[in-house]
């Protein structure tokens, strides 16, 4: 039989670096055939740096079915549940299969412009805001209701794992990652006696859609962030968010809880 393929992905700090070498010298001597990269016939994806290099390694190859782990050698590492300390007991429980399955959410976008409609998938989160750092005017709707006209820096939607991630710094809540919610967070609103927007967040039901319509004059002068990467539309109309049934695989170790993590990275 053959032995099953590994992909190790590494950014390009020496931690890392140095990290693959040890975790591909363990996968081989476990039975496993370690792939310096990323092979779709794969059985799992080890990612290693920080969440930015999770976020990047699930965008880059699409949103893959395969299972992902990570080990974190980055500042945060809230995706990356594996300390590279610990890569001999994580490769034993991997190959006792002494783990769960979870599902990371992810956010679909659906973006209107004149002619055409573009579809986009963040882990993190979506951030609609002007160009240049101006103000923007929307009106919001939530499953079709008009909810306000907003004005302010942006809205973002997150999902409950980006949740405490940029959502957290503008203020919002910390959801648990299992709930099945869409988080609406204005950053920076404005709340004047010219311009009502509300200043706190939203928790909405996941089949619920959230829709974002620009005034008239941000159609060529929007910025739209996925997980943190740039996008500017052109005729820009109007940004449909909701939670996908497409998800990320992740896999989880017992001795990881959520609350460890939470306080080990936060406080
Ligand atoms: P980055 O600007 O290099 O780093 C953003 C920081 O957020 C890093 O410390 C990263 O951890 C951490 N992070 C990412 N996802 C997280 C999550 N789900 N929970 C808690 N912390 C998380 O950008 P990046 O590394 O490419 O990550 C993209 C993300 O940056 C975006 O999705 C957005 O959430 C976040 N961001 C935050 C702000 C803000 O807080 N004001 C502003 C812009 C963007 P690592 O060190 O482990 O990579
Ligand atoms: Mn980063």
């Amino acid at each position: 039989m053959s032995r099953p393929i590994i992909n190790i992905l590494s950014n390009a700090n020496f931690e890392s670096k140095k990290t693959a070498s040890t975790l591909h010298k363990e996968l081989s001597n476990n039975g496993f055939e370690p792939f310096n990269g990323f092979n779709k016939n794969a059985k799992l994806t080890i990612c290693i740096g920080g969440d930015g290099s999770f976020i990047k390694a699930v965008h880059k190859n699409d949103f893959p079915e395969m299972p992902f782990v990570g080990i974190n050698t980055g500042h945060l590492g809230f995706y990356q549940e594996i300390k590279p300390d610990e890569i001999e007991k994580f490769v034993l429980d991997y190959k006792n299969e002494n783990y769960k399955i979870n599902d990371i959410k992810l956010i679909r976008s659906d973006i209107y412009t004149k002619n055409k409609t573009y579809k986009m998938y963040s882990i993190n989160e979506v951030v609609l805001k002007a160009a240049h750092s101006k103000t923007i005017h929307m009106n919001v709707f939530i499953d079709r209701n008009h909810v306000e006209k907003f004005s302010g820096d942006g809205i973002l939607v997150c999902t409950p794992s980006g949740s405490t991630a940029y959502n957290m710094s503008s203020g919002g809540a910390i959801i648990y990652p299992s709930i099945h919610v869409l988080q609406m967070t204005p950053i920076s609103p404005v709340s004047s006696s010219a311009y009502r927007s509300l200043t706190k967040s939203v928790v909405v039901p996941g089949s619920h859609t959230i829709s974002l319509v620009i005034e008239k004059r941000y159609k060529d002068s929007n910025l739209l962030l996925v997980d943190g990467s740039e996008y500017f539309f052109n005729n820009l109309h109007r940004v449909n968010v909701r939670l996908s049934n497409k998800v990320i695989k992740k896999l989880s170790f017992s001795n990881n809880s959520y609350w460890d993590n939470l306080k080990d990275k936060f406080l």
